[in-house]
């Protein structure tokens, strides 16, 4: 199979998990399921109060395990698999912590792969950095922290499938292998720099169709990212429901569920 683009980049947004029903959390009032942002997504907010985060991300992973990929998704892993097999080369960037992506493709695609703002599905060392997949930190409802394995979580939502508590502090935040110290979930948040981004500006630069899918176009840096890929000479295509902030850096707009355009889209590349 060949295809008449060679480095396509994908950037991906909360619109396209909208039909997965991934909720975005923040009410009209601006709470997070009545905490304020800076209370439950800041380093300061971690720092004041670990339990409170803690148990705010593992509802975040809960609702994030019972939502399923969508259409999207899946066509969007077909490509890429498609694609792994040509002469063409995909990079996938996406806004989005939910993990849909990955288990729509049914693995991580690896290094083709930048979730800039992090995912709920790993948690990281807050002394020596060191990221850690697929080991779940989560409170019960009596507030008590368990552990349990991704896999498991998305077959059996029911947190009953517990494995090996790993070391604890006294309020139970879990500490890691690695520094005995605290671990935080791997999420960007407010006040922190995206990740991979460098690679990310890398990939838009050597590219010749970008794609956004699902994107308001008004979050640093990703909004910038279809100016950067059109002066590199790249084609610049936008999918969503409505016009996004930045719809002066794209070619062509479909508007319209990711659900819907991305298939009629994507049988043109
Ligand atoms: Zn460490």
């Amino acid at each position: 199979m060949d295809f008449r683009y060679k480095r396509i980049v994908f950037l991906t947004g909360a619109g396209i998990s909208a039909e997965s029903g991934v909720r975005t959390f923040r009410d009209s009032s601006g709470l997070w399921e009545n905490h304020k942002v800076e209370e439950v997504a800041s380093p300061s907010g971690f720092q004041k109060d670990p339990v409170l985060v803690w148990k705010f991300y593992s509802l975040r992973r809960l609702q994030a395990a019972e939502a399923k990929p969508n259409k999207a998704h899946a066509t969007l892993a077909n490509l890429l698999h498609d694609l792994e097999k040509s002469h063409s080369k995909a990079t996938l960037i996406t806004q989005n912590v939910d993990t849909l992506h990955e288990r729509a493709y049914g693995a991580l695609p690896d290094k083709n792969f930048l979730d800039i703002h992090g995912t709920l599905s790993r948690s990281r060392c807050t002394k020596c950095s060191k990221v850690y997949s697929d080991r779940w930190a989560y409170f019960d409802a009596t507030g008590k922290s368990v552990d349990i394995h991704a896999d498991d979580l998305w077959s059996n939502a029911s947190l009953t499938c517990l494995l090996t508590t790993p070391k604890r502090n006294a309020n139970g935040i879990p500490l890691s292998p690695c520094c005995t110290e605290q671990l935080r979930p791997d999420i960007v948040w407010f006040g922190e720099r995206p990740q991979g981004v460098e690679k990310a500006v890398e990939e838009l630069t050597r590219c010749d169709l970008f794609v956004a899918i699902g994107t308001s176009g008004n979050v640093q840096p990703a909004s910038n990212f279809a100016a950067v890929a059109r002066k590199a000479g790249a084609h610049t295509v936008c999918i969503n429901l409505e016009s996004p902030e930045n719809a002066g850096a794209f070619h062509e707009h479909l508007l319209g569920t990711a659900g819907d355009k991305l298939p009629e889209f994507l049988k043109k590349i």
